[in-house]
């Protein structure tokens, strides 16, 4: 007997966390995704490291053509990360970045260019080193004015960047995942940052994702975020 029915009747019982319209939205993505697979252990696979939810957010972020943007090669004010943390990221991006960074490592990094920027990024050009793997949050964080990103860089309000509505539906999308594979598989997230400084600092991948893996509330925490957000857009 086929398992996939199982996927999706726990995915179509999952709940994310975030708002009820967001939810719907990652649902109906990551429902196409796994009923789109032949392979169920891999589809089951692909929930858990969070390939799906990225996935469903990458199809929202194509579909978008925003107008009036600042963004450009060089421009990195958005690269340089607040707190510990600097956004977070599913398993399969984060050893993506691993593996982009890895064999940088050693290499001066962001963090001689700004003490606060992210360790994938080069501190000479401020292009992104892992640009064709950077994680969904850096896709769809964008700006129509660099003055307003540097502001926020030195932590002053400003209207002009923000995040893209498809952040939010990956966000709910690794929610989903999440409840949906209760007591089956882990699905975890990490803080980018941590993976990339760890990364470029020469630790092994486990270790690197050790350093970086988020308590399961960290999420939980992301969502309320993204929900609060999505309520005043
Ligand atoms: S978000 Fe801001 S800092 Fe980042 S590339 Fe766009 S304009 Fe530049
Ligand atoms: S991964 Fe790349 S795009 Fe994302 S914050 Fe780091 S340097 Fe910037």
């Amino acid at each position: 007997m086929s398992k996939t029915p199982t996927l999706l009747d726990r995915l179509s019982k999952a709940r994310s966390g975030s708002a009820p319209e967001v939810t719907d939205r990652a649902r109906r993505g990551l429902m196409a995704y796994v009923g789109a697979q032949a392979d169920v252990a891999r589809a089951g696979k692909e929930l858990a490291d969070g390939t799906a939810a990225t996935g469903v957010g990458r199809v929202a972020l194509s579909a978008l053509s925003p107008q009036g943007l600042a963004c450009a090669d060089g421009c990195a004010f958005c690269c340089i990360l607040t707190g510990d943390d600097g956004g977070t990221i599913t398993e399969a991006e984060a050893k993506a970045l691993y593996s982009a960074l890895a064999p940088l490592a050693g290499q001066p990094d962001g963090r001689t260019w700004h003490p606060k920027a992210c360790p994938s990024l080069d501190p000479v050009t401020r292009s992104c080193r892992a640009y064709d793997v950077r994680p969904m949050i850096c896709r769809a964080y964008v700006s129509t004015d660099v003055e307003a990103c540097k502001a926020v860089s030195e932590g002053q309000a400003a209207s002009g960047p923000g995040t893209l509505g498809p952040y939010h539906t990956y966000l709910a999308a690794i929610g989903l995942s999440r409840s949906a594979l209760k007591g089956v598989k882990r699905v975890s997230t990490y803080a980018l940052s941590r993976l990339a400084a760890a990364a470029v600092e020469g630790a092994a991948l486990e270790d690197a994702l050790d350093a970086a893996r988020h308590k399961p509330s960290e999420l939980d925490a992301e969502l309320k975020r993204s929900k609060r957000d999505m309520s005043r857009a």
